[in-house]
């Protein structure tokens, strides 16, 4: 006898910020479980060689330019997800970047400030408005799985635009939460710790950086994309049908200790 509660076949995920990094942890679990999986990003290159990855795990995999912060470009790329499968199940709203420069705030510039918030909160928005309004059309409930940071509860110095996007969407998906609650669409977020990514590539290479930080990390090690990939099956399955308005932490321990 095997437990089928994780299986994701007959399902559709759209990953934003799929073609590397997090997102694509996120998409090859899904997409082993059984999803069809369409990734956004604004990468032509990144798009290609991670759709070529996703569909050698399930073949039906695809993915599409998309610049999340475009509202019109999110309208039609949900579309053609709507075209091409049918359907949204799951929608992972986690394309996001990181600070702009590392001023003071009082040196931060307005233009830096609202490209942040572009991406990481409008397009958030964007995305699920799009995605949500497919769901509740479908009647059949749905997963809203967010990105959020570790910046959203502990601040983050020199990077009030980021943290900020990243408590508004903790904010966005416990509002999300109770109001889609009567279509049977659950609503979390996934606070990573600090994972290997093109996102912190620098910083990891930063020595100094490195002797604080992994010292107050209990797993003594940075996260990888595929240590993502579990929350990511189990927040998108039937198995978590009555979990909702949570936000879940997944740092090797660092927030506790
Ligand atoms: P990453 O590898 O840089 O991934 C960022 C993803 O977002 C890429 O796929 C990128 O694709 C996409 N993206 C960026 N701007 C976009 C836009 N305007 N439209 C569409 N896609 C866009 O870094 P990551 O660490 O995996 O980041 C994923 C999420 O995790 C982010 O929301 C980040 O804030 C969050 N996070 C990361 C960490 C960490 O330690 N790495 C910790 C906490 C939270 P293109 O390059 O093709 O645009």
């Amino acid at each position: 006898m095997s437990y089928d509660g994780f299986d994701l076949s007959e399902k559709t995920a759209v990953i934003t910020g799929g073609n590397g990094g997090i997102g694509l942890g996120f998409a090859r679990a899904v997409a082993a479980a059984g999803a069809d999986v369409s990734i956004w990003g604004t990468n032509a290159k990144k798009n290609a060689a991670a759709e070529a990855e996703l569909q050698a795990i399930n073949p039906s995999a695809s993915a599409t330019l998309c610049d999340v912060s475009d509202e019109a470009a999110v309208e039609e790329a949900m579309n053609g997800v709507i075209e091409r499968y049918g359907r949204i199940d799951a929608c992972f709203p986690n394309a996001g970047i990181g600070n702009q420069n590392q001023k003071p705030f009082f040196e931060h510039s307005t233009k830096d400030w609202q490209k942040v918030i572009d991406v990481n909160l409008h397009g958030v928005f964007y995305t699920l408005r799009a995605a949500t309004r497919q769901m509740v059309k479908q009647g059949e409930g749905g997963s809203l799985i967010l990105t959020s940071s570790g910046t959203a509860i502990q601040g983050s110095p020199k990077g009030q635009a980021y943290a900020s996007t990243k408590g508004g969407m903790i904010a966005m998906m416990m509002s999300l939460s109770v109001e889609m609650a009567r279509y049977k669409i659950t609503s979390n977020a996934v606070i990573p710790g600090w994972v290997e990514t093109a996102m912190t590539e620098r910083i990891f290479g930063w020595q100094k950086f490195v002797d604080a930080v992994i010292p107050r990390i209990p797993m003594r090690r940075w996260g990888t994309p595929d240590d993502f990939g579990a929350i990511a099956v189990y927040l998108m399955s039937d198995a978590s049908r009555w979990h909702t308005g949570d936000v879940i932490k997944i740092d090797g321990g660092f927030s506790i200790f």
